[in-house]
């Protein structure tokens, strides 16, 4: 049994190691864990104490085979798949007939969502467009078959998921936010360590099934925030990235022999977001109230910058 402080202090000399922690957590365990992970030959976390002092369910093994269920095989939904895949048997569903491509890969493909849910999925995981997202879940509850899965949505927006989740997913069911900031261009080997993730449970009855859930997010640098935060945030961050390669894209940047390292990641900018589909730019953008007010400012601040050529004294 380790205490906070003494977990700093393990030294690679060690072969093995098995303990209790205090608010595994926090960033700073995570990283200690992870650290020790790639030193010792042999790591067990047998449980940890939050700093709010309730004791966290140890992370165990699936006792049964779990099934996720995903709607949406798109670009991202094909990714969350691969991911996946590790831990649970995949079934999907899609607008677009996947049959052949979710076969190949060891999925069941089905045609419609209620074939899906009747499938036996205990954690659903929605992928679709932003757009399309408030659709698609009022079909999937009036298939009347939600009863007490798990709904996990993927946006990248979220307080629109998180209102219309809330209002319309029948209260059997679990709810739990999330926002992978990668994707498939950013995170090609499906590998999420160490990627940063955004979570927020909305609504959790089922505490061992989210735990185990989120010991398999464990591998990425997960942080719960609440729904306006991540907006917030992501509307001077990811909304203006996209918006800056959307527009750079009009400039049709080619590459020399002498461009410099800025350069080289403004172009890098524009290829990534040419990348994601027209709809994810303005989901991103049309879903989320603080973009559009951040990106005014923005060109005003180009708008001004170009002003200050002509009136900057030498
Ligand atoms: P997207 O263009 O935002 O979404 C494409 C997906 O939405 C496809 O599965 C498509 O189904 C489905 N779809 C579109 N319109 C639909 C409609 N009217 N009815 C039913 N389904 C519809 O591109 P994406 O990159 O795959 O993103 C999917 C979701 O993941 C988005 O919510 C996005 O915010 C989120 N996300 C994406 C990334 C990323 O890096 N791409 C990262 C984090 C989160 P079909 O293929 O069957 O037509």
């Amino acid at each position: 049994f380790f205490k906070q402080t003494t977990a700093y202090e393990i030294s690679a000399c060690l072969v093995g190691s098995e303990m209790c922690i205090r608010d595994r957590d926090s960033t700073n365990q995570r990283q200690i864990l992870h650290n020790l992970s790639g030193i010792v030959s042999h790591l067990k976390v047998l449980g940890s104490y939050p700093t709010d002092s309730t004791i966290h369910i140890p992370i165990t093994e699936p006792t049964q085979h779990r099934r996720m269920g995903i709607i949406g095989f798109g670009n991202f939904g094909q990714f969350v798949a691969k991911f996946f895949s590790k831990y649970f048997q995949i079934s999907v569903t899609s607008r677009t007939d996947y049959t052949q491509l979710a076969n190949s890969y060891g999925y069941d493909f089905y045609p419609n969502m209620a074939d899906l849910i009747t499938s036996g999925v205990d954690y659903v995981v929605i992928c679709v467009s932003i757009s399309s997202f408030q659709t698609v879940v009022t079909k999937l509850v009036k298939t009347g078959l939600l009863t007490n899965q798990l709904v996990i949505d993927m946006l990248s927006v979220k307080e629109y998921p998180y209102q219309i989740l809330l209002d319309t997913v029948p209260n059997g069911c679990d709810i739990l936010l999330t926002h992978p900031m990668f994707g498939p261009d950013s995170c090609q080997d499906a590998n999420w360590s160490g990627q940063p993730m955004v979570y927020y449970p909305v609504r959790i009855t089922n505490s061992e099934r989210l735990t185990y859930f989120l010991s398999i997010l464990h591998q990425c640098q997960l942080t719960k925030m609440m729904p306006s935060t991540h907006d917030k945030i992501t509307a001077r961050s990811q909304c203006i990235s996209h918006f800056v390669g959307r527009s750079l894209s009009k400039l049709g940047l080619s590459t020399s022999q002498i461009d410099t390292l800025s350069y080289q990641k403004l172009c890098h900018v524009t290829q990534v977001t040419q990348n994601d589909s027209q709809d994810l730019f303005h989901g991103l953008i049309n879903y989320n109230q603080y973009a559009k007010p951040i990106i005014r400012n923005f060109v005003q601040g180009v708008s001004q910058t170009l002003d200050s050529l002509d009136t900057t004294q030498p």
